[in-house]
């Protein structure tokens, strides 16, 4: 990606695929006239959108090893080089950006005057493998995802050993301690909460489903999970919920919406699909009102309006 001073590269009217039966209730949740607009492109694999203000996205180029950065005034550029090919980002409760980072193989933050600091990069003595996803919970613990991909695809990190038996969901309290949250599972990768904190939400892109794991204890336990979703096509990537508890999750074919779960036992209702051109890997709400979609798929990032 060269650095642009054009904000919006193209804008194509949405292209929405609502499910059978689903259609006025999976249509409504997009203004009349709304418009896929690319953003940046020259990507190889775009990842991790986070809103660092109400017009500014900051995103990853994991195989270039950069993190970017989109204004509506300057268009897009490079915020952070060498950025340890880092992956996920959310936003902590004090508005600090957070990052997964493949070559630290770490959580990292990014302090209010600028500097990162590591803040976690083991448990129990062992190094993580390259984690991937993050999302902050309403009492400040940062709940990662754990998989291989930093370590075995060589272009997405700095390589190195294994050192854990398995690709694990981890939670990080804030004061530094670190606790397993699941025993290992395939390929674990992005995750979101319900709006209530009851329901937490894990793609695996191995399998090529979301599961939903109800919370405990105040968001120190977790229930045996079920399966709410199986993505086709998939595989998931990043999720995230909207205040109505619907779900949104990447996809081959762009973004899947599932309607919140009527119950833990049956299976989730998928609304529909918003069509992207590229293989979508994350996504993230926000902008005025935080109804605008950030997604990156691929080679490039895109923006689009929910109502
Ligand atoms: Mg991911």
């Amino acid at each position: 990606m060269e650095p642009t001073s054009t904000p919006v590269l193209a804008s194509t009217p949405l292209e929405l695929d609502p499910a059978p039966g689903h259609e006025p209730e999976f249509t409504a949740l997009f203004p009349e006239g709304a418009t896929l607009d690319l953003l940046a492109t020259g990507g190889t694999w775009f990842e991790g959108p986070a809103w660092t203000g109400e017009n500014e996205i900051v995103w990853s180029d994991v195989v270039g090893n950069r993190l970017l950065v989109w204004t509506p005034e300057q268009g897009a550029g490079i915020l952070l080089e060498p950025s340890h090919h880092q992956n996920g980002h959310t936003i902590d409760r004090e508005g600090r950006l957070v990052a997964a980072s493949h070559g630290e193989r770490a959580v990292v933050r990014r302090e209010h005057d600028g500097a990162w600091h590591v803040l976690a990069d083991r448990h129990e003595g062992r190094r993580f493998n390259s984690p991937n996803d993050l999302v902050v919970d309403s009492r400040g613990a940062i709940w990662f995802t754990d998989p291989r991909y930093g370590i075995d695809k060589p272009e997405e990190g700095y390589g190195g050993t294994v050192e854990m038996d398995g690709a694990r969901l981890y939670r990080l309290d804030p004061d530094g301690s670190v606790t397993a949250m699941t025993p290992p599972h395939p390929g674990p990768n992005g995750l979101a909460f319900s709006p209530d904190e009851s329901v937490l939400y894990l793609a695996d892109s191995e399998v090529g489903h979301i599961l939903a794991f109800e919370v405990l204890d105040g968001g120190t336990s977790l229930r045996a999970p079920v399966t709410f979703a199986v993505l086709d096509p998939g595989p998931p990537d990043g999720v995230r919920v909207d205040p109505e508890g619907r779900v949104w999750s990447s996809c081959a074919s762009g973004v899947q919406v599932f309607a919140p779960p009527a119950a833990s036992d049956r299976p989730a209702e998928r609304l529909g699909t918003v069509r992207i051109p590229e293989r979508t890997a994350n996504l993230a709400f926000g902008g005025p009102g935080g109804t605008t979609l950030a997604v990156t798929a691929t080679s490039g990032l895109y923006r689009l309006q929910t109502s």
